[in-house]
């Protein structure tokens, strides 16, 4: 409990290149953060040992205590089972395999700690206090290194028997596109994520297109990233017109599928690629609403996610009051 008396969460967002660390109160108010790179080359135990020296620092900085805090949320990529607390592989973090990620963090701080998918945390919190405040049935999701998604229905999550439902960046778009990590070809985000992006600018380069891009990474094309099509856009490269163009198509897609299948009130879209902003979620709209059943592309909002790259964090914390509170009996 903090000191207003509002039950207190202790918070990790674990990603491939970053750690976010923080204590959130009930309401969602963030008493204390810390943010640390992710030694994912480093191996499982470096990752684990960085996640809870940043939390540690977390209580430092806050003057709290470990009793103060009710629970602790666990915001984890991949694959994980939220009801054993393990993450069971992660895309970013090669070498993770049926990690006991709650017990750590259970022993080093004695407290209850519960594993969450990133991407529904996310959802969560955009739902407790985003963009969804108020919203019973949406989907959220995120356009970065990768596309995550979260389906909330009835103003509860929705995760399936094993916990993996909303894995809709591999809803399939292209039968026989790109090979995707998760085994399957022409996922959503193989072909409307910040990497799919980044990859296309440099097949296109590499096969002799001019473009600004090049300039921008000093003619090195493995550098070419989201970034640097981002940068050659506002420069008005024609190229870079062309590529945000096909990923805006291919986003426009896959929403036009989520609104088809979940008749949402609102999609959600947070996630890095959409510092693109308007140029990225204008067309895809227009897709949505001459594609998909004009009844549910007339109810569902799609709208950029209110928390920025807050969304999975404040999610974790309130996801771990959540379950916290919850009789032992109705967790599965
Ligand atoms: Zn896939």
């Amino acid at each position: 409990v903090s000191k207003t008396g509002q039950p207190l969460a202790l918070c990790v967002d674990l990603g491939g290149t970053k750690t976010l660390s923080a204590a959130v109160t009930r309401d969602g108010q963030v008493l204390a953060r810390d943010l640390c790179p992710t030694p994912a080359s480093a191996g499982v135990d470096s990752v684990m040992r960085a996640a809870v020296d940043s939390l540690r620092r977390v209580f430092i900085q806050a003057g709290l205590a470990a009793r103060d805090a009710g629970a602790i949320g666990l915001a984890m990529p991949g694959i994980s089972d939220p009801e054993k607390g393990i993450v069971y592989s992660s895309p970013n973090l090669p070498d993770w395999h049926n990690v006991p990620v709650a017990a750590v963090f259970r022993e080093a701080f004695d407290c209850p700690a519960y594993v969450i998918n990133d991407a529904n945390a996310a959802a969560l919190g955009e739902m407790y206090y985003g963009a969804a405040r108020g919203i019973t049935d949406f989907v959220y999701i995120t356009v970065s290194t990768g596309i995550g998604g979260g389906v909330v229905i009835g103003g509860e999550l929705y995760t399936g028997v094993t916990g993996l439902a909303g894995e809709l960046g591999h809803m399939t778009i292209l039968d026989d596109g790109p090979d995707c990590p998760c085994g399957n070809k022409g996922c959503w985000e193989m072909l409307a994520s910040g990497t799919a992006l980044g990859r296309e600018a440099r097949r296109r380069i590499s096969d002799g297109e001019p473009s600004a891009i090049l300039d921008i990474v000093g003619g090195d094309i493995e550098r070419v990233t989201a970034r640097e099509v981002h940068r050659a856009y506002r420069q008005g490269d024609r190229l870079a017109a062309e590529l945000v163009k096909r990923a805006a198509y291919y986003l426009g897609v896959g929403l036009t599928n989520i609104v088809n299948i979940f008749n949402p009130e609102m999609v959600v879209v947070g996630g890095g690629l959409l510092k693109l902003g308007e140029v990225l979620l204008g067309p895809a709209r227009e897709m949505v609403s001459a594609r998909a059943y004009p009844e549910a592309a007339r109810a569902a909002r799609i709208v950029t996610a209110g928390l920025g790259g807050d969304s999975g964090l404040l999610g974790a914390a309130a996801y771990a009051l959540d379950q916290k509170q919850r009789p032992k009996s109705s967790r599965g």
